[in-house]
C-alpha cells in the first residue's frame, strides 16, 4: 500500500460529475476575467471568515503583497513575523521595500506573543501572525500590543480558512486576511488563487483597484497597481468546492483526532488543540528528535509524508542581508529538525490511517 501525502486525483474523481459541466459553461461563455463567478465567491468568503469584504486575488502572495501595501507598509519600514512560515510571508514584505524583522515562535509553532514586544521599533509598521498549520496564533496577546502600541495586524491565514479562535474566524481579528487557494490547500483551486478580508471600506475599494491595474475605471489609473486578479475559471471551481468546506475540515479533524487517540505521545509531540481553538488541519505536524530516520522508515513502508518547513527563512541564502545567524532563533531551528507532516487529507481512508499510526509506533 502506498499512502501519498496528497491525493488531489481522489478529489477529482469526487468532484469530476459535477466540476466538468461548470468548467465547460465558463470555456463555453468566453468571460474569463471577472464576472459572476467572482463576485458571488467573494461574498462567500465574507460569510466564511465573518468579514465585511472580501477580495478575490491571483495568489495569497499578492494578498500579503497588496495587504502591506493598504496598511501603507513603506521603503525603510519594518514588519514583524515569524521566521518559520512559507517563504512569501516575507518576500512580499521584502518586495515592498520593508525589513522583516523575525520574532522566535512557540512549541505550538506560531508567533510568540511575549517576544513581539521586545521587537517593536518606531519604524514598526505592521505584525503579521502566520496561522501555520490551520491553528491561529495568540490572537488575544497579539491585539493587545497591536492597540497599545497602535501597530495594524495582517494574518497571513493562508493556511488556515475556517479556523476559529474563541469562536472569532480566522482572517477577522486584524485589518487584513490574507489567504491562498493554491491547490494544496484546504480550499484549493486548480491552478493558483488567493484573496484578501477586510472590514474597511477604503482598504477594499483600493484593493479591488490595485488588483487591476490600479484602475478607477477603464482607461482612468488612481494608484500605479499590479496585476493580481483571480480568474474566472478558479472562482467556478472555488465556489463549487466551497460547500464542501466544512466537510473537508470536519474529515481533516476526525483524522487529527484519530492521530491524538492513537500516536504514542512517549515517542512523538503533538500540540494539542486547546478548548478555545477550533483548527482546519491544513497540515498534520508531530515533532521528533529522530525526524529524519522516521523519514527514511516511513517511506520504506510507502507512507510519504513532508516537512514544513526544512530550512528557517532567516537561515535562506535570500536573506543573508537581514543579518541573522544560526541560533538567532533557537525555537525555529530546533523545530526545523524535528517538525514532520504527516498525510492528513479528507480523501485519506481508515486503512490508511491505520497504517501510518501503526508504522510510527513500531519504530
Ligand atoms: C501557501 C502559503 C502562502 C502563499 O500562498 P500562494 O497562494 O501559494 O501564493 C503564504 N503563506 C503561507 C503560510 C502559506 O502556507
Amino acid at each position: 500500500m502506498k499512502i501519498p501525502y496528497v491525493n488531489l486525483e481522489a478529489q477529482w474523481k469526487e468532484d469530476e460529475k459535477e466540476l466538468k459541466p461548470i468548467l465547460l459553461n465558463i470555456l463555453k461563455k468566453g468571460q474569463y476575467i471577472g464576472g459572476d463567478e467572482i463576485n458571488e465567491f467573494e461574498k462567500k468568503i465574507c460569510k466564511i471568515c465573518g468579514t465585511k469584504y472580501a477580495v478575490a486575488l491571483n495568489s495569497g502572495t499578492d494578498a500579503l503583497t497588496l495587504g502591506l501595501y493598504l496598511l501603507g507598509v513603506k521603503r525603510g519600514d519594518e514588519v514583524i513575523t515569524p521566521p518559520n512560515s512559507f517563504i512569501s510571508s516575507t518576500s512580499s514584505i521584502v518586495h515592498i521595500g520593508a525589513k522583516p524583522v523575525f520574532v522566535d515562535v512557540l512549541k505550538d509553532q506560531n508567533i510568540n506573543p511575549e517576544l513581539i514586544e521586545r521587537a517593536i521599533t518606531k519604524k514598526t509598521k505592521a505584525i503579521m501572525p502566520v496561522h501555520l498549520t490551520g491553528r491561529i496564533a495568540e490572537m488575544n496577546s497579539i491585539i493587545k500590543i497591536s492597540k497599545k502600541y497602535k501597530i495594524p495586524i495582517i494574518e497571513d491565514a493562508a493556511q488556515s480558512i475556517g479556523s476559529k479562535y474563541y469562536g472569532k474566524k480566522s482572517g477577522s481579528f486584524g485589518s487584513i486576511g490574507c489567504f491562498s487557494a493554491h491547490p494544496l490547500k484546504n480550499l484549493n483551486g486548480i491552478g493558483d488563487g488567493g484573496f484578501l478580508t477586510t472590514n474597511n471600506f477604503s482598504f477594499y475599494k483600493k484593493a479591488i483597484m490595485l488588483r487591476n491595474h490600479g484602475q478607477s475605471e477603464r482607461n482612468i489609473v488612481k494608484h500605479f497597481g499590479y496585476l493580481s486578479r483571480m480568474d474566472t475559471l478558479q472562482a467556478a471551481v472555488l465556489n463549487f468546492r466551497i460547500k464542501k468546506l466544512n466537510k473537508i475540515i470536519e474529515a481533516r479533524r476526525e483524522n487529527a483526532d484519530y492521530y491524538f487517540k492513537n500516536i504514542d505521545e512517549n515517542k512523538y509531540l503533538l500540540p494539542r488543540e486547546k478548548k478555545f481553538q477550533f483548527n482546519s488541519y491544513h497540515t498534520f505536524v508531530i515533532q521528533t528528535k529522530k525526524r529524519d530516520k522516521i523519514i527514511k522508515y516511513l517511506k520504506k513502508n510507502g507512507i510519504q509524508t513532508a516537512i514544513h518547513y526544512p530550512v528557517p527563512i532567516h537561515l535562506q541564502p535570500a536573506s543573508k542581508f537581514l543579518g541573522y545567524e544560526k541560533g538567532s532563533f533557537p525555537e525555529t531551528e530546533k523545530q526545523s529538525r524535528e517538525i514532520l507532516t504527516l498525510p492528513i487529507h479528507q480523501n485519506l481512508t481508515k486503512k490508511e490511517l491505520s497504517k501510518i499510526v501503526k508504522t510510527l509506533n513500531n519504530y
